[in-house]
């Protein structure tokens, strides 16, 4: 017996609870992980909560993210003993995921735990840090270096945000930061940021083109935020989108792409190849451990419901752990 957070449907509403199941219930698998550590992601609390259709099946155990033990394995590159890492294919939306003491999934989407991280460590990370990772390798594909200028990054004092401010300047960029939290400025300064912008400065409608000023952007927020960080990309320069947390919109003109030769690179960590995965996270277990260290906070398993909610109110700072045992 193991306990789990389960959502269910019940007269067309999401409910969540935490709950008592037995092992032979866990779905199809060739690798059963006893979990350590989860976390909880903007999805995970889409999830929890029933905001938005993230559960593509119920019931279902939400956590988009695992770290732990394999117990038992028939897959080729695992054996009982191995520490695994797992991010995103669905997991916690189709397939039953990491907020639980056990899960069953197939191997091919774990990842062997980068050493020397904890699964504490990778959790800390989890897919938002790790996200952030890829958006910086992006910008980093299309040819960014630190010489180039300010980057900017928005929902900043959120998971992605928070990770890509601590990862940038590491890499020896100079990092701009933008909140609709003025009050925590200090902490993102801590982070990295040299300097903070108040996000209603990009939140709102704004003109096609404005003032040349980022040479790259990391944004986890879309909407007008995204399109008016288009706007204000300086010439070549790129934007690595990955998040929603303004809107799903994008109400844009092409006037950077087609003026400026704004590029603009979409970022899906769920989805990503093992090869892009794997480097990811070879930089952040060699490069960002005094980082992981600043960013998250730890939770037990029967507080992840109302943490849920606490995130989606934009009332959390950084990334969230939920310590499952
Ligand atoms: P968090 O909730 O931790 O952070 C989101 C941040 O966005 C908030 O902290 C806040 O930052 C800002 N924000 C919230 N609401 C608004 C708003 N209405 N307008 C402008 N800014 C807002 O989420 P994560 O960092 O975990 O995820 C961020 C986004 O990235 C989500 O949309 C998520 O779904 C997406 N994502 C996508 C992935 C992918 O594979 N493409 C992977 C991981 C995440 P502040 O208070 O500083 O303003």
């Amino acid at each position: 017996m193991f306990r789990a957070l389960v959502v269910e449907q019940v007269d067309g509403k999401s409910r969540a609870s935490i709950q008592t199941l037995d092992e032979a219930q866990l779905p199809e698998g060739d690798v059963t992980v006893r979990v350590e550590h989860s976390t909880l992601n903007y999805k995970d609390a889409l999830a929890i909560t029933g905001k938005a259709p993230v559960v593509r099946k119920f019931p279902m155990v939400p956590g988009i993210d695992l770290a732990g033990t394999v117990e038992q394995s028939t897959h080729v590159s695992f054996r009982p003993g191995d520490r695994v890492l797992l991010n995103g294919f669905g997991v916690g939306e189709t397939h039953w995921g990491g907020l639980a003491q056990r899960a069953r999934v197939s191997g091919d989407w774990l990842l062997p735990l980068p050493e020397p991280l904890t699964s504490l460590q990778a959790m800390s990370v989890g897919t938002a840090g790790y996200t952030a990772m890829l958006c910086v390798m992006a910008l980093e594909r299309h040819g960014l270096t630190p010489q180039q200028g300010e980057i900017l990054v928005t929902g900043a004092n959120g998971g992605v945000g928070s990770f890509a401010i601590g990862i940038l300047k590491q890499r020896g960029y100079t990092v701009v930061a933008s909140t609709g939290r003025m009050a925590e400025a200090e902490r993102l300064k801590r982070l990295g940021a040299s300097e903070v912008i108040d996000r209603a400065t990009l939140s709102e409608p704004g003109k096609p083109l404005a003032r040349e000023r980022w040479a790259g952007v990391v944004d986890s927020v879309g909407s007008h935020t995204l399109v008016n960080a288009c706007a204000s990309t300086r010439y070549g320069g790129a934007v690595a989108a990955c998040g929603l947390a303004q809107g799903l919109d994008f109400p844009a003109t092409v006037a950077p792409f087609i003026l400026r030769g704004v590029s603009l690179l979409g970022v899906d960590s769920v989805y990503a190849p093992r090869a892009l995965r794997e480097q990811a996270w070879a930089i952040l277990a060699r490069d960002m451990r005094e980082l992981i260290g600043q960013v998250a906070e730890l939770i037990p398993l029967e507080a992840a419901i109302d943490t849920a909610g606490a995130l989606l109110r934009g009332e959390i700072k950084g990334r969230v752990v939920v310590d499952v045992n």
